[in-house]
């Protein structure tokens, strides 16, 4: 790899203690294939520090109750715990009132559930969704399952040859048969930064709603669902350094109010006779969370969202930003790579494709040496459709990455691409 020229490090620094918050993490410590581990594949999961992990085994050795319902000190404590991270949620996203965060297994989930209620209760013949190309399936595939059964409409907003939406098509799109507008705050196939505040001011203006698929921007910056005035947001825990099967869904209180449950069971009710007229529902957001929750997960996602909060997520996205810009400018110069995905506001994430080379081949064999990059279609096949691939390798970085991992990267880049030409 000596035949490697790596471009100057960039002047900047994390604005915090990198070695210190990389020891939070057990599993940076580990090696694959006989080479430290360099974790780029952020954007698919991130990595857990030691006091999420602490979070769910604290839980079962100490407190492992159902919570609710019961009457004794574990109850009461899990109870507590759970809903403190309700709390928690709240804080980060900065709503209202806890009262609209809703428990999901993730991001997927919370999609599901808002077109399952509000789409059965508010969708029909004539109406028009409006989803972006940038879309992940998660974002897509609700919508049309639903679609099919309520006959609306589903209209596209395109982008332009850097994967930044078309703002101009996206104000000629909106119409008074728009009824919703759902698109993703940062997209992960690409990493273009969406101007959702805008796009929500202007789906208001013609009377329709705003969801926001969030699963990519809460890793990376600060969210304000008032400032955005978002009708819905949606995020997953495993993305924002917490566990797997836990996310949220926010929205604005009185929709949820108005909203019929959409799953049925226990935890959702107030009560329940045979004469299903006779069954009431509990107030939000309880009525959308049927049957025992993730207990352990939701208490250690508050874990996840107090550590993002101590080190400071914008922090994190400015250092990721170092990353990327010193990562885009090193891909950029390999012969015959191009970047797909050069929107001028991104979030960590670096798309690309090799001439001559697949990159299946290039996730596999840069492996070896080490490298978790994810290759694919990463979810958002019309996307890269669009571009003309069927795949692309992706990088995506999180706060605990370094600059020499980068290089890393790079120099493996480089390595395994010589060896598929
Ligand atoms: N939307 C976006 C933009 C995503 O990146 C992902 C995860 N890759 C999802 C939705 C789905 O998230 P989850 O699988 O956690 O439900």
């Amino acid at each position: 790899m000596s035949d490697i020229a790596i471009d100057a490090r960039p002047a900047a620094q994390a604005p915090f203690d990198l070695k210190a918050l990389r020891a939070e993490f057990p599993i940076l410590a580990r090696e694959v294939h006989g080479k430290p581990l360099v974790y780029l594949d952020n954007a698919a999961t991130s990595q857990t520090p030691s006091r999420v992990i602490d979070a769910l085994s604290d839980y079962y050795a100490r407190y492992n109750a159902n919570i609710h319902r019961g009457l004794h000190t574990l109850a009461d404590e899990a109870t507590a715990a759970f809903e403190g991270t309700r709390a928690r949620v709240q804080a980060f996203l900065n709503a209202e009132d806890s009262r609209q965060i809703v428990f999901t297994r993730g991001t997927t989930e919370a999609i599901n559930l808002v077109a399952q209620s509000w789409g059965r209760q508010n969708l029909g013949p004539g109406d028009e969704v409006l989803i972006s190309m940038l879309e992940h399936h998660s974002n897509i595939v609700p919508w049309q399952l639903l679609a099919s059964d309520l006959g609306f409409v589903i209209k596209v907003i395109p982008v332009d040859e850097r994967g930044a939406l078309d703002l101009r098509a996206y104000r000629e799109l909106l119409s008074e048969r728009t009824k919703l507008v759902a698109v993703n705050h940062v997209s992960n196939a690409l990493g273009t930064i969406n101007p959702v505040k805008e796009l929500s001011r202007l789906a208001h203006q013609q009377g329709a709603l705003i969801l926001v698929d969030g699963a990519q921007a809460a890793p990376h910056q600060a969210i304000d669902v008032q400032d955005l005035d978002a009708d819905f947001y949606a995020f997953s825990g495993h993305k924002v350094y917490g566990p797997t099967g836990v996310g949220a869904l926010y929205g604005k209180r009185a929709l949820l109010d108005a909203m019929p449950p959409w799953q049925g069971g226990g935890e959702m009710i107030r009560t329940v006779s045979f004469e299903p007229s006779g069954t009431t529902f509990a107030e939000t957001p309880h009525k959308f969370e049927a049957g025992t929750p993730a207990i352990a997960e939701v208490i250690a996602l508050g874990e996840a969202l107090a550590w993002v909060d101590g080190v400071g997520v914008e922090a994190i996205g400015q250092w990721e930003s170092v990353l990327l810009e010193h990562a885009t400018r090193q891909v950029c110069a390999i012969d015959g790579l191009k970047v797909i995905g050069t929107a001028p506001h991104k979030a960590g994430v670096l798309s690309f494709v090799v001439e001559g080379a697949h990159a299946q081949d290039i996730g596999l064999l840069i492996d070896q040496l080490g490298v978790a990059i994810r290759t694919g279609h990463h979810c958002a096949q019309p996307l890269l459709h669009h571009f003309g691939v069927e795949a692309t390798c992706r990088a995506s970085f999180a706060a605990y990455n370094t600059l020499e991992e980068v290089d890393t990267f790079v120099a493996a880049l480089h390595r395994v691409i010589k060896m598929v030409r």
